[in-house]
């Protein structure tokens, strides 16, 4: 059983970047205001993720990484209303099937924080020996997620990481994007013992500073961004976006970070519809910033369309994906008359 645990697990989280971003959601779904996170070569070795959000009740410790076992799902109607991250409780589950998992973790309720050890969805002792029970230590409110030797029983991956700076690079990456989507949040990101952070992003910082501590400057400043009433025919609930002015003389080729419903994504008729527009705004070969986070009527949206949450389909695609259209291309061709 544990085999086919593990090979499940094999196909959620391909990379140490997959799992990085299934504990963020986490971290943003328990309310937090700063997550910090520490990687040790490329998330393998090491992954740790703080945050200082409402933390986890003693008494659920024991099932935390047992399959489907989620505070976020209570009844089956929640499917159509579910606004957070997580709803399928998979993702803890996975990640002890293929590392050595352990959390410590604070409610404002307790007294003290909790550490304990997960192998395989269940408690186990520590390293050091002992029991498996959650064992009182000193902590903050909030929860550490340490995720240790990832992929140990799963050579098959291993062989398919890429280097881990290249591993690394994913995670900033993942992490630099939620930092952008989601305002209200701090967020920081180093590499275990360096002394240097390579992210920080303060909680107070605006969208558009965030963008330019992430991109610079040039990419910044060229922002303009673009609001979409609200359409309740289509089931758009509302649609903030930064793209490039059409002035703009940066050749940078920046990947686009599309959310739907705070969820990073991978929305390819999106894609395609944006590069569009842009290919007639600017330059050729363009492919500069773009920002784009919809809300789409929960109901509307299948995002179980792929084990990683990644590729969404969503109702009214093609009338949705033609209002952002049109309302890019209003502001990018009266900037360009202007
Ligand atoms: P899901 O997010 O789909 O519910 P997960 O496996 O990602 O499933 O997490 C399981 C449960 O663990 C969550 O529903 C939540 O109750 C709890 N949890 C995980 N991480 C945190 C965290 N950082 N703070 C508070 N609770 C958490
Ligand atoms: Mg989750």
């Amino acid at each position: 059983k544990n085999v086919v645990n593990r090979i499940a697990a094999g196909e959620i989280i391909i990379a140490p970047s997959n799992a990085l971003k299934e504990i963020v959601e986490n971290s943003i779904d328990a309310h937090s205001s700063a997550i910090e996170i520490s990687v040790k070569d490329g998330g393998v070795k090491l992954l740790q993720i703080t945050d200082d959000g409402g933390g986890i009740n003693k008494e659920d410790l024991p099932l935390l990484c047992e399959r489907f076992t989620t505070s976020k799902l209570r009844k089956f109607e929640d499917l159509e209303t579910i606004s957070t991250y997580g709803f399928r409780g998979e993702a803890l589950a996975s990640i002890s099937h293929i590392s050595h998992l352990s959390v410590v973790t604070k409610t404002a309720a307790d007294q003290c924080a909790w550490k304990c050890y997960y192998l395989d969805g269940k408690l186990v002792p520590p390293p050091t020996g002992g029991s498996s029970e959650p064992r009182p230590i000193a902590g903050k409110c909030g929860t550490s997620i340490i995720v240790e030797d990832l992929f140990y029983n799963v050579p098959s991956r291993l062989r398919t990481l890429r280097s881990y700076g290249e591993e690394y690079a994913k995670i900033v990456e993942i992490v630099s994007r939620y930092a952008i989507h989601t305002e209200n949040v701090g967020f920081s990101c180093k590499k275990q013992g360096s002394s240097s952070t390579d992210l920080v992003i303060r909680a107070g910082m605006s969208r558009k500073d965030r963008i330019r501590s992430i991109f610079g400057s040039s990419v910044a400043n060229e922002l303009i961004d673009v609001e979409l009433e609200p359409n309740s025919d289509i089931g758009l609930v509302k649609c903030s976006a930064y793209v490039t002015n059409s002035n703009y003389s940066n050749r940078k080729s920046i990947k686009p970070i599309f959310f739907i419903n705070n969820r990073l994504v991978v929305c390819e008729p999106l894609r395609r519809a944006m590069n569009q527009v842009y290919s007639t705004y600017l330059p050729k070969g363009h492919k500069p910033f773009i920002y784009l986070a919809l809300e789409i009527v929960p109901g509307n949206v299948d995002v179980n369309v792929h084990p990683t949450k990644r590729e969404v389909r969503f109702l009214n695609e093609e009338e949705i994906v033609q209002s952002i259209v049109d309302a890019v291309e209003g502001k990018l061709s009266s900037l360009d008359s202007s």
